[in-house]
């Protein structure tokens, strides 16, 4: 634990000084050794600090300033391992400076500051240097516990109040479980408080343009079995319909399930119902009036469910409705199901579109909605044979649309300028919203934004900077949605999500890039990618539109009108027809599908691409030469994962090491990444790091030995702390390897460990990963094995410093070193693939 930029600095001194004077002494040793070496007499040094103040003092000549630094750090390291411990709410307990870099305060300075206070005090003094830290600490804590659906019940008491909004004086650390409120004096308060909340939220949606629709809708729904309905985003679909149908009586015999194309708006739409409903999220019921209310919201994500037995609204991704099919091929549990934001024509939704179109045949009760935000409904009513269009009229304000002169190269500085400008000039009477690719540009554009308005001190309003992506960790994800104070601006710095799927009320400058990072698959090579590239009209128009919901709008493109007009697709291709289809192949397979070519398609995909996931399917012995599923096929497709990474699982049987094999699994499904390197402690972290990598074991082994690691120390925060690794995904790591295992059981694999056998672990990969074998080449670049082409080893990845002859890889990007470094868009960058995550296959 380093504590005040002057303690590290000088940390950092005296291990230069180390350095120098091992370097002569160690010249023998390789670097690896030697950078582990002086890791561990790092660790050692801060162990022997932090050891019983008695035994530290004791024949020791210490300052009274010395004695009290020290006694500082062991009440940290004692904090630490305390709320480690007890709180197991605490989503992530990080150095102080990475607070800075995430939640938006200087921890750093506070940290400064509570410590200059504590350094007046006069010895013995009672006051509590931490009680800031304390203070902003709990804060986190509780905004953290009003994360979405989680599945404690511990945090019942605080869930509750966010019904309420703001009622932060009620927070209780004693209110453990909320099945026994009615016994609580207290509650009785709390309960009036929160019928005007709830009676407030009932009037907002009395507002919403779907509103004055409710009767006629749910007459259509009585007289159709199959609807399309259209409306602009942020009329009240996905919260509303729902809503309107559970009033109408359609969960009395199923439940109604929802879906969304993304994550995020699946779970923050549940959040939003089930306070507009004033239930409880995924739980018991809490009702108001002492009413149980029988009615439950909750959502269903890959990797986390939050539903209960009484849930009947179900928000979920369309992935997980299609992975339902699996275990409920007529979907008898549902009454209704309804495609959300069809227009977005993700891989998921369209086979959706086949299968629930197949069950309304032969279950009548059923019923289907179709919607969407855009008005080419015709498409889908023609597919859904002529179900009637139910239109929501839509409000919206007029937009003025400005484009730029000449095109941006480099827009992400384009975009936080125009931001700037916006703010600097125009009254603060609207949020600004600008589309970034994804996580990474957004956290560059925060960190520069934060870092201009900095300068600019008081002479401008306050701007409250809001990201959202889909990573962002739940809690901070409600930030966008909080009300903007009177005298600041909110900027939402948003990717793809905020076009459609998630409405922020309040926006009133819109500024567009005209980028989105999208999927493209190339069917001859296999090839799939994730790069960026220019959006649609229709998206540009989507995106407009959202600066006029609230009054008139004004948009910002970062290009130019002619650009717009000639160089822009009037649509987006759907994914199905530029994307990988090996998993969406396993899937209709184990439902039985199996004349592929003949599945009712929307939209049919390309049937190279078709064929090509039926090869890597039968390679991976998944299907026969029939194209029939095998044993094999069935156990993965139990695995909500890649086939590849099925496969490995699978395999892990053979091998042994299905403990392992899983660990691995998980730890290379989380999205985020693991290690973080604060930008003042790049060297530490890349040291700590660099262990994991001790004898150039690979990727997937390094990853095995942080997971094994942090379970030693008994899922330790401290550890990740003391070893720069996100908390957070390690935690999430861990639940999907608990979810790994529970699968492993019903596919009927046992649980063996088999650490020492690295060989076995490396069979085991590779009997999944062979398709993406590839063999060095002379100059240090490798040449894949299938559809040969140059690539080379990703910087991030552990093997970068020595180079074996064979490598798989887990996957593989395509960049521009240019666009990397310097962020400018895709112009003129040579495209380089690059492997990531790479394991050496030597001796396999
Ligand atoms: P649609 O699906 O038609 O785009 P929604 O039902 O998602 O519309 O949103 C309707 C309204 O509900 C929005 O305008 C917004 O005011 C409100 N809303 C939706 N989600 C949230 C949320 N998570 N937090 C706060 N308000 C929300
Ligand atoms: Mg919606």
């Amino acid at each position: 634990p380093k504590l005040t930029r002057k303690a590290e600095e000088e940390s950092i001194k005296r291990s230069n000084a180390l350095e120098q004077d091992e370097i002569g002494a160690l010249r023998k040793v390789s670097r690896q050794e030697y950078l582990k070496k002086r890791e561990q007499k790092k660790l050692e040094e801060i162990r022997d600090e932090i050891v019983d103040e008695q035994y530290l003092f004791e024949g020791v000549h210490l300052t009274e300033t010395e004695k009290r630094e020290i006694r500082y750090k062991k009440q940290i390291y004692d904090l630490v391992k305390k709320r480690s411990e007890e709180d197991d709410n605490v989503t992530e307990y990080r150095m102080p400076t990475a607070y800075d870099q995430e939640g938006g305060v200087n921890q750093e300075k506070r940290f400064a500051v509570a410590m200059e206070r504590y350094r007046d005090q006069n010895a013995g003094d009672k006051m509590n240097p931490f009680a800031e830290q304390e203070a902003w600490e709990d804060h986190q804590i509780g905004k953290a516990t009003l994360k979405f659906g989680s599945k404690d019940r511990k945090q019942i008491s605080d869930d509750y109040k966010f019904v309420f909004e703001d009622q932060i004086e009620f927070i209780q650390d004693g209110m453990m479980d909320g099945v026994n409120f009615e016994d609580d004096s207290s509650v009785e308060f709390e309960k009036s408080m929160a019928e005007s909340a709830f009676e407030k939220l009932q009037d907002d949606r009395k507002t919403l343009p779907v509103y004055p629709y409710r009767d006629a809708l749910l007459q259509a729904v009585h007289d159709h079995q199959v609807l399309v309905i259209v409306g602009e985003t942020g009329s009240g679909k996905t919260t509303q319909i729902p809503q309107y149908l559970h009033e109408g009586g359609y969960t009395k015999r199923g439940k109604i399930g929802c879906t969304q194309p993304r994550r995020v708006a699946a779970m923050s739409v549940a959040a939003r119902v089930s306070q507009e409903m004033g239930v409880k999220l995924g739980h018991e019921v809490l009702g108001r009036n002492n009413h149980s209310l029988v009615c439950q919201v909750g959502y269903s994500i890959r990797f986390e469910d939050c539903t209960s037995d009484k849930t009947v609204l179900k928000y979920m991704t369309d992935g997980m409705l299609l992975r339902e099919f699996l275990g409920e091929p007529d979907l008898s549990s549902y009454s209704v199901v309804m495609v959300d934001e069809a227009h977005e024509r993700t891989l998921s939704t369209d086979i959706l579109f086949g299968l629930v179109k197949d069950i309304a045949r032969f279950r009548p009760d059923l019923k289907l909605l179709i919607s969407s935000a855009t008005l080419d409904a015709e498409k889908f009513s023609d597919y859904f044979d002529s179900a009637p269009i139910f239109k929501i009229p839509g409000r919206r304000f007029p937009v003025e649309i400005n484009y730029t002169k000449a095109p941006e190269a480099d827009y992400l500085d384009a975009a936080i300028v125009t931001a700037l400008q916006i703010h600097v000039t125009q009254p603060c009477d609207g949020d600004i919203l600008i589309f970034f690719t994804g996580q990474e540009e957004i956290e560059t554009a925060e960190e520069i934004l934060k870092h201009r308005t900095r300068g600019l001190g008081t002479k401008i309003a306050e701007l409250i900077i809001c990201p959202i992506y889909a990573n962002l960790p739940t809690e901070l994800q409600a930030k966008i949605f909080e009300p903007t104070p009177e005298s600041a601006r909110k900027v939402v710095l948003a990717t793809n999500i905020a076009e459609t799927s998630l409405t922020i009320d309040g926006i009133k400058y819109v500024i567009d890039p005209g980028f989105c990072k999208m999927k493209s698959y190339n069917p001859r090579t296999g090839m799939e990618s994730l790069l960026v590239h220019p959006i649609s009209k229709a998206s540009a128009n989507q995106r407009a539109g959202r600066s006029g919901r609230t009054g008139p709008g004004k948009c910002f493109r970062l290009y130019t009108a002619y650009n717009y007009y000639n160089d822009l697709e009037d649509n987006t291709v759907p994914e199905i027809q530029r994307t990988n289809l090996a998993n969406v192949v396993l899937s209709l397979k184990s439902l039985g599908i199996h004349d592929l070519l003949n599945f009712d398609f929307m939209d049919p995909p390309p049937s190279e691409a078709l064929l090509k996931a039926l090869e890597l399917l039968f390679a991976l012995s998944a299907l026969n030469k029939l194209g029939e599923l095998t044993k094999v096929g069935r156990k993965m497709a139990e695995f909500p994962l890649d086939p590849m990474l099925s496969k490995m699982i699978v395999a892990s049987e053979k091998y042994k090491c299905s403990d392992e094999v899983i660990s691995i699994a998980a730890m290379l499904s989380i999205g985020s990444s693991i290690f973080y390197r604060p930008k003042d402690k790049q060297v530490h972290a890349d040291n700590a790091r660099m262990i994991f990598h001790t004898g150039n074991v690979g990727d997937h082994i390094a990853l095995l030995k942080v997971y094994n690691s942090w379970r030693e120390t008994n899922f330790s925060t401290q550890w990740c702390y003391e070893n720069y690794i996100q908390v957070r995904s390690m935690k999430r790591a861990r639940d999907i390897r608990d979810q790994l295992e529970g699968l492993l059981e019903r596919v009927e694999i046992e649980l063996t460990s088999n650490f020492n056998d690295l060989e076995a672990i490396k069979k085991a990969i590779t009997s999944g990963y062979f398709p993406h074998s590839a063999r060095m080449q002379k100059n240090g670049s490798y040449r894949t094995v299938k559809h040969p082409q140059t690539v080379y080893i990703h910087p991030s990845s552990g093997l970068a410093q020595a180079l074996p002859r064979w490598v798989v890889y887990h996957e593989l990007v395509l960049t521009s070193k240019e666009y990397m470094r310097q962020r400018k868009s895709n112009v003129g960058g040579v495209p380089l693939r690059l492997l990531r995550k790479a394991i050496a296959l030597a001796n396999v």
